[in-house]
């Protein structure tokens, strides 16, 4: 496969200004060459010719927390129960439709059954059309809180048992979920999150120890402060982070993944199927706390990798764009929440040979029919998808 991306205006997503006239060799599904359209010196009737002119070349987006388990929606929930073949053949086309939106790289941070471990092992092995993605195998969650096919415990060892069982079962990161107790499941006297700081810390030297990550999802004012001083490499959500929390988080170097396309898909799906008022008020709690936290982020040096959540939540798959847009209306720069989709995203991820185009890196790329760093709603406007330097889209 050789491939030239000819005349293009290339963001390559180290933190370097976009250059304009540039073309771009693909090589054996790595970039060969980089430099002005006008030094490239092949062969043109040897390689494929990709017209650049007018477009953006920028590097494969990263989507750092999805299930491709469940479609989204507004039963998105009930959806991780369906039977087990109607969830598998779902999973694959969902993954097809996320790298169709420019996603070569994502995370599936959740999924029942082990379904995103067998997906990530047809996608190596080239049976399926998706992106490179790194599962997480089961939610790990304390007894009593969370979804109820979440992989549950009770004590320090049985936590360290759940984690040591997904690593066996071919996971390649540890999620955990912090939340509090379900209706009527509270025993007298307990916390209110019962997973407490200590238990956290435990997770956190189990999966390490290992030299796996953990992800930790936390959504509510306690579990935020829990997660943030416990050292854990990304908290999922946060839309509940004080100041103080901030702090503690860019020093134990903790990513912020906002997933803010699960409230602005509540306050769609709020009005278009007629919810709850306390659901809408939820998703305005969220709205508002995500304003709050993704700014205070940036303010102290928290680094920020984009998720969507899509089908951990109403949001749906393949629009990640949408995410992006919310980083934006949030008062990121264009420029930061493509850096949060790519450069910010491989380095969460630990994907050194992704993320940025440079010579001799993976040739995951996206093509696109605008100027994203003008309007990074430009995402949406896809012209090609390279994924190890194979059109996929
Ligand atoms: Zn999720």
């Amino acid at each position: 496969m050789h491939v030239l991306i000819d005349d293009v205006q290339l963001w390559d997503g180290t933190g370097s200004p976009a250059q304009a006239r540039t073309s771009v060799e693909i090589r054996d599904g790595r970039i060969h060459w980089i430099g002005p359209a006008s030094q490239w010196q092949g062969s043109r009737p040897t390689v494929q010719i990709v017209d650049g002119r007018a477009r953006t070349l920028i590097p494969g987006l990263m989507d750092c927390h999805v299930h491709y388990s469940s479609p989204g929606g507004p039963d998105w929930i009930a959806r991780f129960s369906d039977p087990l073949p109607e969830i598998s053949i779902r999973a694959i086309e969902l993954a097809e439709a996320s790298l169709r939106s420019g996603v070569t790289t994502a995370r599936d941070v959740g999924a029942p059954q082990g379904v995103s471990i067998r997906l990530v092992h047809m996608a190596r092995a080239g049976e399926i059309k998706a992106p490179n993605i790194h599962a997480a195998g089961t939610w790990i969650a304390h007894r009593g809180t969370y979804v109820p096919f979440a992989r549950h415990f009770n004590e320090a060892h049985e936590l360290r048992d759940a984690i040591r069982m997904e690593i066996e079962a071919g996971a390649e990161l540890i999620k955990v979920a912090l939340s509090g107790w379900n209706e009527g499941a509270r025993p007298k006297d307990a916390a209110e999150i019962p997973f407490s700081e200590k238990l956290l810390s435990v997770a956190v030297e189990e999966a390490h120890m290992a030299g796996f990550k953990i992800a930790c999802h936390a959504n509510d004012p306690a579990s935020c402060r829990i997660a943030a001083h416990a050292g854990v490499d990304s908290l999922e959500h946060g839309m509940f982070l004080e100041q103080g929390d901030l702090e503690a988080m860019a020093n134990n170097k903790t990513f912020l993944v906002p997933t803010m396309s699960v409230w602005d898909a509540m306050l769609y799906y709020a009005h278009a199927v007629d919810w709850p008022e306390a659901r809408k008020k939820r998703a305005e709690d969220l709205r508002q706390g995500s304003r709050l936290a993704v700014m205070g982020a940036v303010r102290a040096g928290v680094q920020v990798a984009l998720g969507t959540d899509a089908g951990g939540g109403a949001a749906r798959h393949g629009r990640i764009a949408r995410e992006a847009e919310l980083m934006v209306e949030c008062g990121l720069e264009p420029r930061d929440a493509l850096i949060a989709a790519t450069s910010s995203a491989s380095k969460l991820i630990g994907e050194d040979e992704r993320g940025t185009i440079e010579k001799g890196k993976i040739a995951d790329l996206v093509l696109l029919d605008a100027d994203p760093l003008e309007n990074v709603s430009a995402l949406r406007l896809i012209a090609a998808v390279f994924q190890g330097g194979r059109r996929v889209a």
